[in-house]
């Protein structure tokens, strides 16, 4: 027997593994694994060069636990090492990579915690014993290490190719003895690794995974199926991105769009990344830009440096490319698809909308190739294009200062008389039922110098397109100023604008409206819950002084009584129609209402 010790140096690395890594202890298992396909895989290269003689044989991977001996083991039927190899691979290699990894690991949090090797046995285990066989003509040894830098290395028995690696699982680690917990780690680890893995006898990886195959290979039904693998029992997802470059990097994975609707937050951390199909993590917020993280799927690449901190990671060239790559696949999708088939694309829109409105706003380059082909819906449920649909509306919907306004109601239900009033001027109403579309619509105004965006509630229909045309009322500005003074008391606020307005006849008598600049303030105050309490809602009244209710009814009354009981109906009743009108003041509304049909 040979003793020795692994490392000249004073700084006792194994304390730090064990502590340090404690939050992520279970990567352990990963690591040693890879280690055992890597040694499979390279047998098998080997053997392909004719290097290796005989036959192969079996070569899958067992993971085997011993409750009584209180032992996990990995055992592989790769390339195995020589008693030189064991000297050189586990006390210099792999010694001084765990040593490096633990140097940046120091400087911030590395992705996935990938790279520790070897020697991330010692997180769980307080005794180490590799029992391995060379491929080459050489007697088997077993090295032995008990968690400080001396070790043993003498003959051992085995009459098979490969490595024992054989965890001696200290006390305070006992759960990794358990079936399950090992079963769930193989299952978030091991699932795609191209080297079958047995765990109790029965294979647990899926060694071909479908983003490693080319998409001719594929059917739609496979790309289904090896999503219902990814994500069991979720809803179909709606299309999908199969990415496969070589240069100048390497990228395989496919991206899915699942069904999103309104959830923005709910779905994150849907993207699994791979390093030659294993798992390293699925936090990918440095890799993948913001808005791509509401896709789900996988994206595998020995590309990305994962054994730098994630700080490190966005700057780093590759990972630039990577994220635009990504981005210009997803859009070129989108683009495929709006070009191959516009009606079903229109039919994913309420779908896929959401998603593509957030890529455009935090992504310069995916708005410039959305743009084209991104949807705005009416109220008519039809589709156009940002393009087509200032075209469609511009001669109708355009103001004094040359700006073609866009008429928009977040909620057609609530604002349905204000739609009707809109369309009986000819105008068109699209929908915007998306928190984002406060943002949206900003960022569509910042591009589009000739375009504005505009509530159907922001003004009353005569006004909603401003143009120079003067609206002629049929009350002289005396009484005009009378009716005023009458709403002005009954009202009794003076935090509220109470305007004159000459609108048609048959338009209502009296409109509330909410202007647009003040209410997308309004708004912004509230999303952003900017902590300086919310700025109070502002509404103008406007006194329809060309429906007979006021030049007629209203001004024909004789006591002031008679007129603030007329006046507060038709306000109560605008309010009504602005869903403002809540609680008592709605129950003597309608009181008071049935009280006339008597
Ligand atoms: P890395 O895998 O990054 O090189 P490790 O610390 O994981 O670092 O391993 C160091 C070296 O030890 C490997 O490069 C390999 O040569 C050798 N090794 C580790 N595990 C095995 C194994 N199961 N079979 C054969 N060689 C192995």
């Amino acid at each position: 027997m040979q003793k020795g010790n692994i490392s000249v140096q004073t700084e006792n690395i194994f304390p730090i593994i064990k502590k340090f890594l404690y939050s992520d202890q279970e990567i352990f298992l990963r690591e040693l694994i890879s280690n055992a396909v890597d040694a499979t895989s390279k047998l098998r290269t080997l053997a392909n060069r004719g290097e290796v003689e005989g036959e192969l044989g079996d070569t899958h991977i067992d993971i085997i636990i011993n409750a009584e001996e209180s032992t996990l083991t990995i055992r592989d039927r790769g390339i195995g090492m020589t008693s030189e190899e064991v000297q050189k691979y586990l006390n210099q290699v792999a010694f001084s990579s765990a040593q490096e990894f633990l140097e940046k690991y120091k400087e911030g949090s590395i992705i996935g915690h990938f790279g520790l090797g070897f020697y991330s046995a010692f997180m769980v285990a307080d005794h180490v014993d590799v029992i391995t066989k060379s491929y080459k003509d050489a007697a088997p040894v077993k090295w032995s290490c008990n968690g400080d830098p001396e070790y043993t290395l003498e003959d051992a028995e085995r009459d098979f190719r490969g490595t024992d690696i054989v965890l001696h699982v200290e006390e305070e680690s006992k759960e990794y003895l358990e079936e399950a917990k090992i079963k769930g780690l193989l299952d978030k680890y091991c699932k795609f690794l191209p080297i079958e893995i047995r765990f109790k006898d029965e294979a647990i990886n899926n060694t071909n995974p479908a983003w490693k195959k080319l998409p001719t290979e594929l059917t739609d039904e496979d790309y289904l199926a090896f999503y219902e693998e990814l994500h069991p029992f979720s809803e179909k997802p709606l299309f999908w991105i199969h990415l496969n470059i070589d240069f100048p990097f390497n990228l395989t994975g496919i991206l899915y769009f699942p069904k999103l609707t309104n959830q923005l937050e709910v779905q994150k951390n849907k993207i699994q990344l791979y390093s030659n199909q294993v798992y390293v993590t699925d936090d990918v917020k440095e890799i993948v830009p913001e808005f791509l993280m509401l896709l789900h799927g996988v994206i595998d690449s020995p590309d990305i440096p994962l054994n730098v901190s994630r700080s490190y990671l966005q700057s780093d060239r590759n990972v630039k490319k990577i994220t635009s790559y990504i981005t210009r696949k997803v859009a070129d999708k989108l683009h495929d698809l709006f070009k191959a088939d516009r009606a079903a694309f229109e039919a994913k829109w309420d779908d896929i909308g959401t998603f593509v409105k957030y890529g455009m706003i935090t992504e310069e380059k995916f708005y410039d190739r959305t743009k084209k082909f991104a949807l705005l819906k009416n109220t008519e449920k039809a589709y156009f294009t940002i393009e087509e649909y200032q075209e469609k509306i511009k001669e109708n919907q355009t103001d004094k200062n040359n700006k073609t306004v866009i008429l928009y109601s977040n909620n057609p239900i609530d604002h349905d008389s204000f739609i009707q009033s809109a369309k009986g001027y000819g105008y068109d109403v699209v929908e915007f039922d998306v928190v984002l579309d406060n943002h949206f619509m900003q960022h569509v105004e910042q591009k589009f110098a000739d375009l504005t965006f505009k509530r159907v509630d922001a003004d009353t229909v005569n006004k909603l397109i401003d143009t120079d045309k003067v609206q002629e009322s049929v009350l002289s500005d005396d009484i005009q100023d009378e009716v005023k003074a009458v709403f002005a008391t009954q009202i009794g606020n003076d935090k509220i604008t109470i305007e004159m307005g000459a609108l048609s006849p048959d338009d209502l008598p009296v409109v509330i409206t909410k202007p647009e600049f003040m209410r997308r303030m309004q708004e912004m105050s509230r999303l952003q819950n900017m902590g300086l309490g919310e700025m109070p809602e502002s509404y103008n009244v406007v006194v329809n002084t060309n429906h007979h209710l006021i030049n007629d009814k209203l001004t024909g009354l004789e006591t002031a009584e008679e007129k603030g009981e007329l006046v507060d109906y038709l306000y109560n009743l605008a309010r009504l129609n602005q869903n403002m009108l809540k609680g008592s003041e709605l129950t003597s509304f309608i009181k008071k209402s049935v009280g006339f049909l008597k």
